[in-house]
């Protein structure tokens, strides 16, 4: 028995038990059965760590109380707290001072990088480079891990159809099939193919589920969706992830069709570790459980863990509800002994898969730190992925690339100097100003002349939430400086957008034009110099008709993390040929939202009737689109041609060859990204009027020609059905090819069902 706990006060010695399945039940068992229901508890109670554990014991207050709890083993995990010395310092304490030495779990939000940063997750998913996206959630994991980090919160892989809702800028946006791929990649870069090492950390899919679909977009609110919606949208990259190996849930703060998610039984049991059959644990967002009673589903603090742990949360993050009220409702019969051996077995297999128990101090090494924070690879890394990143939306008269040499280059916009906020939201590691500038990166191209003038600033506090600060600025003092320097300028270099913190939790929008005077700005630019590249920098779809326009050159560089200013030039200077798409709509106005590009269709669909009058339609806005969902240009100039099916009519076992002819038109090499859409014309439920099934990053030289071959199998065809399950149903489909939602080649074919 003892062997098998190989407790951590041996930790020294060498790993001599194997971490393969069997032996981890076995010992998961064997720390188990040593437990005291307190302990057990304890294990499944996270606390914030605010205090700095090297320095003085607290000795009142809140602090004292966690400190206290730490000692008597009663803590399982612990978030916000970073560097090797302090993880060190508290998990000394649960190994050597506590009766088991269980050792603890240190979460964290490296949602995009720890200190190096990397583009948001929506920029990264704007890539479409599963690849490339999986190498930078490697780069986060390994300099998190440094800093004594063991378990992140990330990937968040909620959809989201809203661009109000400020946390779009965390997750890939509004497709299933796009996320789904994006959290595996990103699942894969965190985890590594072994949890063991030093270098890989926990994990953890959130929110479960619902919360992108937060009604008009206000974080937080309600949400009411068809289970349609949830199980065709909402849950596919939930599914993935497990299917991944993904070894954390974080579940929710909204509710769902009348349950909050985190007294969801539907959700948490049945689906994730009925269904699914997920053997890792859930642990609940910031104060979830004690949020069930605002949200009128729990009388109390003691009923709302009642509920959560019967609906299968299986930690508690900062409720404090497990420790204060399980072992009374146990002792009552309102919760069973069994649900709390389930978690707790969870959370102990996971810590034993992380190799916590053979070396809790692995994390730890405050040498190993300082040598491999802001390593030079993980800048490089970074640097790739951001200029994977940039979407460019407009390139007329051809001002992009802009030539290196002989101009007057006005560069204007307080983003274009500010080097906090293209750290973009959630970079809690990272140090203000840490990121170059557009203007930094542009003052390297030498040969031509720069000049820089604010016009506006982009208000913004440095408090955490959007109703402290101020975001409409009224100063426009400096607009004239703006436009003496336009005047004089051959080309005008506009970086606007949103502030890096405009974005995230509890930054949800109304308005989605570029925030305070920065549209007046740019129009009496424009009015002075017409050769304007408009940057863009944001968290989220912007609707933004006049720039679209009027402005000949927009590129989409969001915010890019560390290296955006240098990622933003090579793109400006052709250095680099953008190739990303964007993952998400971007809306006309506001009432176009939510907008998305898997729509389904009305009874009155169409423009071309005699009484199109009767269409489903907007009095004063198109029901189109700025950008469509997978719309991005490049330098190159690609065309699509000669789409070609190799049957018509296919049964279940049986493939479908799908072949186009690309063309890059262009005498410079480019990458393209080649989507794969499908439609089901007529079935049990409605369905979309075209989905994304695959796509393929494809990289053509000056001039080039290729085949590009796609293969659709019944997989692709499957939804959940009429018959409330995910099946296939036969009859006629539509196959579309091409470089963006908007813009396909199409063909028809049968499914026939054997
Ligand atoms: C967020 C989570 C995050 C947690 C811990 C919550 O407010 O919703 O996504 O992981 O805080 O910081």
């Amino acid at each position: 028995l003892i062997l098998l706990v190989t407790s951590c006060n041996f930790s020294n010695q060498k790993k001599t038990v194997s971490n393969k399945p069997d032996n981890i039940e076995a010992r998961v068992d064997s720390v188990f059965q040593l437990m005291t229901l307190d302990e057990k508890i304890g294990q499944m109670n996270q606390y914030n760590g605010f205090w700095e554990i090297t320095g003085p014991v607290p000795k009142e207050g809140q602090a004292a109380m966690k400190y206290e709890n730490l000692k008597k083993g009663l803590v399982g995990s612990m978030l916000n707290v970073k560097g090797a010395k302090e993880v060190y310092a508290l998990q000394k304490i649960a190994v050597e001072e506590t009766r088991l030495g269980i050792p603890l779990l240190f979460g964290f939000d490296v949602i995009h990088g720890y200190k190096t940063i990397s583009p948001i997750p929506l920029a990264e998913a704007a890539s479409w480079d599963i690849e490339a996206i999986q190498k930078s959630a490697e780069i986060a994991a390994e300099e998190a891990a440094a800093v004594g980090i063991n378990w992140t919160f990330a990937p968040m892989v909620d959809i989201s159809r809203d661009a109000r809702w400020g946390r779009v800028m965390e997750g890939a946006g509004e497709d299933p099939y796009l996320g789904s791929k994006i959290a595996e990649a990103r699942i894969k870069g965190f985890q590594g193919t072994d949890l063991t090492s030093k270098k890989t950390v926990l994990a953890c899919a959130k929110h479960f589920a619902g919360y992108g679909f937060a009604e008009s977009g206000r974080d937080y609110n309600t949400v009411d969706v068809s289970e349609a919606t949830l199980q065709n949208i909402i849950l596919p990259p939930f599914k993935a992830s497990v299917d991944v190996g993904v070894k954390t849930f974080m579940n929710s703060f909204n509710e769902l069709n009348g349950v909050p998610a985190t007294g969801n039984n539907y959700l948490q049991r049945e689906i994730l570790k009925k269904e699914w059959q997920f053997d890792g644990f859930i642990v609940s967002d910031w104060g979830s459980i004690n949020e069930m009673i605002a949200h009128g589903y729990a009388k109390d603090s003691k009923e709302a863990a009642e509920i959560a742990i019967n609906a299968g949360s299986d930690m508690d993050m900062e409720s404090y509800a497990y420790i204060d009220h399980l072992k009374i409702l146990i002792k009552e019969g309102k919760v069973e002994e069994k649900q709390i051996d389930d978690a707790v077995k969870r959370i102990l297999r996971v810590k034993f898969e992380l190799g916590l128990f053979d070396d809790p101090y692995k994390y730890c090494d405050e040498v190993y730190e300082e040598a491999t924070v802001g390593k030079k690879e993980f800048h490089e890394g970074v640097l790739d992925i951001a200029k994977k990143s940039i979407v460019l939306l407009k390139n007329e008269n051809k001002l992009l690339p802009l030539p290196k040499s002989g101009k007057k280059i006005a560069l204007i916009g307080a983003l274009a100097s500010d080097k906090t906020s293209p750290l973009g939201s959630w970079r809690i590691g990272a140090d203000d100003e840490s990121a170059i500038s557009v203007l930094e990166g542009m003052k390297q191209y030498k040969d031509n002349q720069l000049v820089y003038a604010k016009g506006t600033d982009v208000a913004i506090g440095r408090t955490q939430f959007m109703w402290e600060t101020k975001i409409n600025e009224t100063d426009s003092s400096g607009f004239n400086e703006a436009i003496t320097i336009a005047k004089q300028a051959d080309i005008v270099v506009m970086v606007l957008g949103e502030h890096g913190l405009q974005s995230g939790e509890g930054r949800s929008r109304t308005d989605l034009g570029l925030p305070g005077l920065q549209q007046q700005l740019l129009e009496a630019v424009y009015k002075v110099n017409k050769n304007i590249v408009l940057v863009l920098n944001n968290g989220r779809p912007l609707a933004i008709p006049w720039a679209k326009e009027n402005i000949p050159s927009i590129l989409e560089a969001w915010h890019l993390g560390t290296q955006s200013g240098n990622a933003i030039a090579e793109v400006l200077y052709g250095d680099y040929n953008p190739s990303g798409k964007l993952p998400m709509t971007f809306p006309k106005s506001v009432g176009q939202v939510p907008i998305y590009y898997n729509y389904k269709n009305t009874g009155r669909p169409t423009m071309n009737e005699p009484e199109s009058v009767f269409w489903s339609h907007y009095i004063d806005e198109e029901n189109t689109p700025l950008f469509a969902f997978g719309f991005g240009l490049s330098y190159s100039k690609f065309q699509y041609s000669n789409l070609k099916l190799d049957k018509t009519s296919v049964t279940n076992n049986e493939k479908i060859k799908v072949t186009i002819t690309l063309k890059n038109n262009s005498s410079l090499k480019g990458k393209e990204v080649v989507q794969l859409y499908i439609r089901d014309l007529v079935a049990s439920v409605t369905r979309p009027v075209k989905e994304l099934k695959d796509f393929k990053m494809v990289e053509l030289a000056a001039n080039e020609t290729k085949e590009i071959t796609f293969l659709i199998d019944e997989k692709m065809l499957a939804f959940y059905s009429g018959n409330s399950k995910w099946e296939t149903e036969p009859g006629g489909f539509k196959v579309f090819i091409g470089g963006s939602s908007d813009k396909t080649l199409e063909s028809n074919f049968k499914f026939v069902k054997k």
